[in-house]
């Protein structure tokens, strides 16, 4: 397989580490090349169940070397102890199979507090932050106020830009925030501790991959969040902070010329959303519940439960543009084997007027689902591994999401477990 990227078509969650998990074993490089430990990429294989949040989803696999690019938001103590929970499943994380670029920012203690801090002021106008610190860290980044991952090893020049930047932080966080500020001691624990522990893995990995697609390698771009919380191309304000598209793809990692041949688009069954902002097919009420219930739809970050609603086929095609998708993988339709019926969102209604587009962010809160329904199959697909196993009702499912967005669906999944798929 050539270069790819796997990126998520709609608002995340879609089934991205289940993908990549799948499809590594045809590839020599995973990078992860934006996002933060925000992102919660389930992966079930023989060394158990994981929620990857920063880690590439390829980590499990012996030979891939991964990658968090320069595009990230490096979060040292949140990387150390995702290492050790992977490593006490048996999975070896070393700086042979692990590698983070020198370019990437580190996401400095402040980050996270402060994330929380305008949570907390916010109210009931609040993003609905993971708190991880995304936001004030790519603010901070695109105000040149935080550090790249290699000035770690040049102390001397680290511990005075350090100590200019808490000083700097201290003024929002007193008094702005009225919460307590940063001691020198506190920061210089945090260097001694985690970020001695990154160091090892820190290189030029820009240098390595572009060395890598030279000698004709496949690598594998991994990335978090999908299409609609793009940062420029997503429902904005209520995306994230990075951009999550495959266009980015080569800027995150350092390969400006990266050959990607493939952009996988990772598309779920059905419709779902965490934490706030518009969200037109939402569904509510017994329907929504048993639908919740029955994709398990609860974050894998954040243990909250996901706003859920049919598959939807306006924001879907949008996605699908936005990513510049070849191929898409439709995930979890054995999740929708009870319905006798499947709302389908097929068009949007803005201001008394039916739409194929999607519309201005600013619209969407005016915007009202169009839904039609699609025949059920009523039975088990779980076991199903080839096309020709899938009832007629499920082929058309997927045939006519297909037709909609006008992008061929190369795999159906059927299940979490890495063999639970179809390709087509
Ligand atoms: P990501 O953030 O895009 O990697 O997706 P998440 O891991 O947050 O959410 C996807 C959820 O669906 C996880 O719990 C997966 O284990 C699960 N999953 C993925 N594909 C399938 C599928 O085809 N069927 C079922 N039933 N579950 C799936
Ligand atoms: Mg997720």
């Amino acid at each position: 397989m050539a270069s790819t990227a796997i990126v998520g078509i709609n608002w995340g969650d879609e089934g991205k580490g289940r993908m990549v998990d799948l499809l590594t074993e045809r590839f020599d490089m995973v990078v992860r090349y934006q996002g933060g430990g925000n992102a919660g990429h389930t992966v079930i294989n023989e060394y158990g169940k994981f929620a990857l949040h920063l880690l590439p989803s390829g980590i499990f696999r012996k030979g891939v070397v991964n990658i968090l690019g320069n595009g990230v938001a490096l979060d040292p103590e949140s990387l150390m102890n995702e290492i050790g929970d992977v490593a006490a499943k048996g999975v070896a994380v070393t700086p042979d199979n692990l590698k983070i670029s020198e370019r990437a920012s580190l996401l400095l203690p402040w980050h996270k507090l402060l994330d929380g801090l305008e949570e907390q002021r916010l109210a009931d106008k609040k993003y609905g932050s993971t708190k991880q610190g995304i936001a004030p860290f790519y603010s901070d980044k695109y105000q040149k106020k935080t550090i790249m991952a290699g000035e770690l090893f040049y102390p001397d020049v680290l511990e005075n830009r350090l100590k200019d930047l808490m000083e700097w932080k201290n003024l929002t966080i007193e008094k702005v925030y009225g919460a307590e500020p940063y001691t020198w001691e506190q920061i210089k624990a945090w260097l001694d501790t985690a970020c001695e522990a990154i160091k090892p893995f820190i290189c030029d990995t820009g240098k390595l991959l572009r060395r890598a697609q030279k000698e004709g390698k496949r690598i594998l771009f991994e990335a978090q969040l999908g299409s609609l919380r793009d940062l420029d191309m997503g429902i904005y304000p209520m995306t994230t902070s990075s951009n999550t598209i495959a266009a980015f793809a080569p800027v995150g990692a350092g390969v400006a010329g990266a050959d990607i041949r493939q952009i996988v688009g990772v598309v779920k069954a059905y419709s779902t959303c965490v934490g706030e902002g518009p969200f037109v097919c939402e569904m509510f009420g017994e329907e929504a519940e048993r639908l919740r219930e029955a994709g398990a739809e609860y974050g894998a970050k954040t243990g909250r439960p996901r706003r859920v609603g049919p598959v939807d086929l306006v924001a879907t095609r949008y996605g699908v543009e936005m990513q510049g998708a070849t191929k898409i993988a439709l995930t979890k339709l054995d999740v929708l084997s009870d319905m006798a019926r499947i709302p389908v969102c097929v068009r949007y209604k803005v201001n008394g007027q039916e739409t194929d587009d999607f519309p201005f962010p600013t619209e969407l809160d005016r915007a009202e689902p169009v839904i039609e329904y699609a025949e059920g199959w009523q039975r088990d697909i779980s076991g199903a591994r080839r096309w020709e196993e899938l009832p007629q009702a499920a082929q058309n499912y997927v045939l006519m999401i297909e037709k909609a967005v006008g992008c061929p669906i190369a795999y159906v999944s059927v299940g979490a477990e890495r063999e639970s798929i179809i390709v087509r």
